[in-house]
């Protein structure tokens, strides 16, 4: 395959070193995620940037191999897993806009019949829990398994905290899946669909594995490490296309419009984005701006992005 012509860079960790010294000279803005309590326990100025290269190599800086709560960061994979068992027919449940309407949302769903917007919305995501939590016997551990899969490495785990914490505070995420059910786009018991989302909303992950785990989305569906084809190029496509339309909460089309890749953010405070043909740069600091987003993460995505001339666009 053809590699794009990207700026060369003679130290990928120097330069990411060089990006975090200047990313900590700013005053931190924005505010650690504390509706779901576990998530504010996390230190806010933790800080770290990692870059996996589809020939494997990985550079880093800072907290970059310090697991952190990926959160929505977790929808990537469980749609990359729904896409492949329901084919043209996931498309009838979830569609593929962007929803103008913060990721909770509960307006949109009733006037538009159950049906949400995207994947990436908490409504979408859990269309998408369900389908894993009606195909497999025990779909917690097939995602994790998944996950494994993904970054080689059987140490990941689900914070159980972060769990108990989610699942107490859940009130909206189960008011938008009963709603579904009532509409008939979930077809698990409610319970069932909440457990698979919150125990993948809980998985706490390093920027250095999730940088690693996306790759396959920069190389059209395929691990360029492995070889193992994880969806077909198309779906790698269409993943993507989320990703750039919404993947940014109700800043995707800023974010597109700044920076020109396809990403996705978790209130966790991290931010992966997909360079395609290139590789995967997963950032990571816990304050988050309005919309939100890690208002560093995105700070230091955008400034390797110009130095690298990244942009899809
Ligand atoms: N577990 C979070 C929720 O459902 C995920 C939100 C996110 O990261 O966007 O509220």
């Amino acid at each position: 395959m053809q590699q794009a012509d990207f700026c060369p860079i003679v130290d990928l960790n120097q330069a990411l070193a060089d990006l975090l010294t200047q990313a900590r000279q700013m005053p931190i803005s924005g505010k650690v995620a504390d509706y779901i309590p576990a998530l504010s326990q996390v230190a806010p100025n933790r800080l770290g940037i990692a870059v996996a290269t589809l020939d494997g190599k990985v550079a880093s800086a800072g907290d970059a191999a310090v697991p952190f709560s990926i959160q929505s960061l977790s929808k990537t994979y469980a749609l990359t897993m729904a896409m492949q068992l329901q084919g043209d027919e996931l498309w009838h449940r979830v569609r593929m806009e962007p929803s103008g309407q913060p990721f909770n949302s509960i307006v949109q769903l009733e006037w538009e019949q159950g049906i949400p917007r995207n994947p990436v919305i908490n409504a979408g995501a859990l269309v998408i829990a369900d389908v894993l939590a009606s195909h497999y016997s025990a779909s917690i551990n097939s995602f994790l398994m998944f996950i494994r899969r993904l970054t080689d490495c059987q140490s990941i785990y689900i914070d159980p905290k972060v769990y108990a914490s989610e699942q107490q505070h859940g009130s909206r995420n189960a008011a938008l899946a009963y709603l579904m059910k009532s509409f008939g786009n979930i077809q698990s018991e409610v319970p069932l669909v909440l457990e698979q989302y919150f125990h993948q909303c809980s998985v706490a992950m390093s920027c250095e594995q999730l940088a690693r785990s996306f790759l396959y989305l920069a190389n059209r569906g395929q691990d360029p490490v492995s070889g193992e084809q994880i969806c077909s190029r198309k779906d790698a496509h269409r993943v993507n296309a989320i990703l750039t339309t919404s993947g940014m909460y109700d800043q995707s089309g800023e974010f597109a419009f700044t920076v020109g890749l396809p990403a996705k953010s978790g209130v966790g405070g991290g931010i992966v984005a997909v360079v395609p043909n290139y590789g995967v740069i997963a950032a990571w600091s816990p304050p988050l701006n309005s919309f939100g987003n890690s208002q560093l993460a995105m700070h230091l995505i955008r400034a390797l992005a110009e130095q690298l001339g990244l942009s899809v666009y």
